[in-house]
C-alpha cells in the first residue's frame, strides 16, 4: 500500500504510483516464484495476469518489456515469462479475487476495516524474517501490523 500524499510530497518520481506499485509486485513475484521454488527443489514460472485496460496495457507491457532486457532496479527477471496477459475481469476469477484482495487491503489501510484484510493477511508470503509479500510505503515509524511484520 502507498501512502501517496508521503511518497509523493516531494517531486521528482519518475513513476505513477500505479507503475510503482506495478515494478514492486513485478519485483515481489520474481523472488516468490525464486525462493518458493528453491524451497520445494523445482524452478518455478510465473505469468502475471492483469484485468484489461487499454491505457494501462501498452504501458505495463512496455515496463515489462524494459524488465526483462534490463532488469529492475533490485533484480533480473527471470522467473516471469512473457509481459502481463491481460484479461476481461468479469470472465476471470482469479482477477476477481486479486480485486478482492486489493479491496480488502485498501479499506485496511484507509478506513481501519480488519474483517476481509484480517482473513487475507496469514496468505502473504513470509521469510523466517516476516512478511514480505505486502509493504506499506509509508513515513518511518508506521505502526500498523503490516509494518511491525515486516521483514
Ligand atoms: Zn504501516
Amino acid at each position: 500500500m502507498i501512502d501517496k500524499p508521503f511518497v509523493y510530497k516531494s517531486a521528482g518520481h519518475p513513476y505513477t504510483p500505479f507503475e510503482f506499485a506495478f515494478r514492486e509486485l513485478v519485483q515481489r513475484y520474481e523472488y516468490f516464484l525464486r525462493h518458493r521454488g528453491a524451497a520445494i527443489g523445482q524452478s518455478l514460472i510465473g505469468l502475471i495476469v492483469q484485468d484489461n485496460n487499454d491505457t494501462m496495457a501498452r504501458r505495463l507491457t512496455g515496463m515489462m518489456r524494459r524488465f526483462h532486457a534490463e532488469g529492475t532496479r533490485w533484480t533480473h527477471i527471470d522467473h516471469i515469462i512473457e509481459t502481463p496477459l491481460f484479461v476481461d475481469s468479469h470472465l476471470t476469477s482469479m482477477v476477481q479475487m486479486a480485486d478482492l484482495c486489493g479491496y480488502a487491503t485498501r479499506r485496511f489501510f484507509e478506513n481501519s476495516e480488519r474483517d476481509l484484510f484480517d482473513r487475507i493477511y496469514p496468505r502473504f508470503d513470509r521469510t523466517n524474517h516476516g512478511v514480505v509479500g505486502i509493504r506499506h510505503y509509508t513515513a518511518a515509524g508506521c505502526a500498523c501490523k503490516v509494518c511491525r511484520d515486516h521483514a
